[in-house]
């Protein structure tokens, strides 16, 4: 029995890698440590009984883009839902790459975006953000000038916690809207930032913000995410959306969660204070650390620790402390990623780190 090889430009990708490891203490893939209110749960466990299980979903999720459209004040033909702000963003691949077209990435990023692009056989441009991770004007020209057709920015940035400025982000949404590219501000963190680029989609520019319910909202396992975006985009965007992608209880589980605004600020408030405190503590150890303005902070031991980054790594899951090892990434040789926990987590991350590096 045979089976056709799979496209030839798929057979050389790599997967998504993130070992899923049981261990007391997961600071690796950027979730929110703290659960969701009880009452969202309770309000979601008693909408079970409501659902009308036996049909399709609202197809266009009505309610909870206008829950969203209006916690962000925009219109609700300004959102688009779907299944985590992954598939947002293989959704406007789809739509606005393919083959024949290029996307635009400033490395180190968040790896799904050059990834997405391949799946959709976009060809990559990259970018290289300079030492501090910062990006330059001559870099950014560089790129425009191999004429994109989507520009994806992180703000903040997934692995190295950089956030951009408004006014940085609006010297691109200009030149962009020149040449006709459609920039992606990918704002997985954005909670944890002062600013966001859903002002300027206010404003009126044509570009798309991505958000999710993933991480300050505590929703990971519910897999929600969405974008907020020109009305032009949106529409375009449908074309490629499959029918009734988002089921009834996420829909539902999206809307009661924006009723907990309040609480949602609040555990942000926890992790910010969090981040600090770590960041404070790592400054006293043998370790090198980037300012992040997201739920984690990217480091690594300096030569003074005489230890590499794999081992330490290993050294901390050894004690069941499991952070991401991006040491062998391109450009982040010996860093390690630690996502921001509880306090209670924080402490032991800290308390071992420091046992480690004596
Ligand atoms: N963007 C960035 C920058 C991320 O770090 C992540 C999650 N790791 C995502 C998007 C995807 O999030 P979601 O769970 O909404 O698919």
């Amino acid at each position: 029995m045979q089976l056709p090889k799979i496209r030839d430009d798929l057979s050389m990708l790599d997967g998504y890698h993130s070992p899923q490891v049981d261990v007391k203490i997961r600071l690796n893939t950027n979730e929110s440590p703290i659960a969701p209110p009880d009452r969202w749960v309770e309000d979601l466990s008693a909408e079970l009984k409501n659902i009308s299980w036996n049909r399709y979903p609202d197809r266009e999720a009505n309610q909870l883009h206008t829950d969203i459209a209006e916690f962000h004040n925009v219109g609700p033909d300004m959102v688009l839902a779907a299944n985590g702000s992954n598939e947002v963003l293989q959704s406007l691949l789809l739509t606005y790459g393919g083959f024949g077209r290029k996307a635009a990435v400033f490395e180190p990023t968040y790896a799904l975006h050059s990834h997405i692009s391949a799946l959709t056989g976009t060809e990559l441009i990259v970018g290289e953000c300079n030492e501090n991770f910062a990006i330059e004007n001559e870099t950014i020209e560089g790129v425009l000038e191999q004429q994109p057709s989507v520009l994806f920015l992180c703000s903040p940035n997934n692995p190295t916690g950089i956030t951009v400025t408004r006014d940085f982000i609006e010297s691109i949404v200009e030149r962009c809207a020149e040449i006709g590219i459609l920039l992606i501000v990918d704002e997985a963190y954005g909670e944890f930032s002062d600013w966001s680029a859903i002002d300027l989609v206010r404003e009126g520019y044509k570009i798309a913000v991505t958000k999710t319910f993933s991480k300050t909202w505590s929703m990971a396992g519910i897999r929600l995410g969405y974008m907020v975006a020109a009305q032009e985009i949106i529409e375009s965007v449908r074309t490629v959306i499959l029918p009734y992608h988002l089921d009834a209880l996420k829909q539902v589980a999206g809307s009661y969660a924006l009723r907990h605004i309040s609480d949602m600020n609040s555990r942000v408030e926890l992790l910010v204070q969090e981040r600090e405190r770590v960041s404070r503590k790592l400054l006293e150890l043998p370790i090198q650390q980037w300012p992040s303005g997201a739920n984690f902070i990217l480091f690594r031991p300096t030569n003074s620790a005489k230890i590499t980054g794999s081992e330490l790594w290993e050294a901390l899951l050894e004690r069941s402390i499991l952070v991401r090892n991006c040491s062998s990434w391109p450009r982040l040789e010996g860093c390690l990623r630690v996502t921001i926990g509880t306090p209670e987590e924080n402490d032991s991350f800290l308390e071992h780190l420091e046992v480690i590096l004596e």
